[in-house]
């Protein structure tokens, strides 16, 4: 199976945090995530940008940097033309942030549409007491400020997982608010349950979050995730 030989070879690494190259997790779990690839050379990197459609996400890829944007880690629509100097900048700022970093490459990924979706978050710790404890609720940069989540132990059911998308404060902006087209809040369910199910069947991972799920109208994106492995 896919996901066990990704954690298999985080393992084998000696690594216990991964960012964006954990990604593939997602997949195989049937989560959806934008059009990306990483890449450890700027001309590979103009040529997955060539493959996407329209400007593109730059993102270093690095174990020892989690909170990307923190050090200007991540270029948001980025054009083709500027694709090698966003490659050699993003290098030479995890560089500068700390010299021996483990950089695995930059990840170049398709834009997901924000002005018409809704970030939230996904996520899981688990508790001492009560085992993995998924976490739904706004995400981006409103998840420290509101603190606005919701939790349930994992595996979910598909009604506590439906419960969680309407019980934080923010609901009304998931179900079109301020005449915004609702998102797909089945999605999101769906996305909670899939979740649960891996953090289920991998003990190993301690802790893991979806940070943006983009919440759109006609589906939800996972555009960053990040996790620890025991
Ligand atoms: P980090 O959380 O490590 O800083 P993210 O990958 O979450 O890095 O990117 C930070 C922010 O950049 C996101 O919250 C989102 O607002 C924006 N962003 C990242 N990837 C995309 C994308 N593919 N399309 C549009 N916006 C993006
Ligand atoms: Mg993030």
């Amino acid at each position: 199976e896919r996901a066990r030989e990704i954690l298999e070879s985080v393992k084998e690494r000696d690594d216990t945090r991964l960012g964006v190259e954990a990604m593939e997790l997602l997949d195989a779990y049937g989560i959806e995530t934008p059009h990306g690839e990483i890449v450890d050379d700027p001309g590979d990197a103009l040529e997955v940008a060539e493959e996407i459609d329209g400007n593109v996400v730059m993102k270093i890829v690095s174990p020892d940097i989690l909170h990307k944007s923190d050090i200007g880690g991540v270029k948001v629509g980025v054009e083709n033309e500027d694709v090698f100097d966003a490659y050699e900048d993003l290098i030479t700022r995890a560089k500068n942030y700390q010299p021996d970093a483990n950089i695995l490459g930059v990840q170049v990924q398709e834009m997901v549409d924000l002005d018409n979706g809704v970030e939230t978050i996904v996520g899981m710790n688990r508790d001492p007491q009560f085992g993995p404890l998924m976490m739904f609720g706004l995400g981006g940069i409103f998840v420290e400020i509101l603190e606005d989540t919701t939790f349930r132990v994992a595996p979910v059911s598909e009604s506590e997982a439906d419960e969680m998308t309407k019980e934080i404060d923010a609901a009304p902006m998931l179900r079109g608010a301020r005449g915004n087209d609702p998102v797909d809040t089945e999605g999101i369910a769906e996305t909670i349950q899939r979740l649960s199910q891996l953090v289920t069947d991998f003990p190993a991972i301690l802790e893991l979050d979806i940070n943006p799920l983009v919440a759109l109208p006609d589906g939800v994106k996972a555009v960053d995730v990040r996790l620890t492995v025991d």
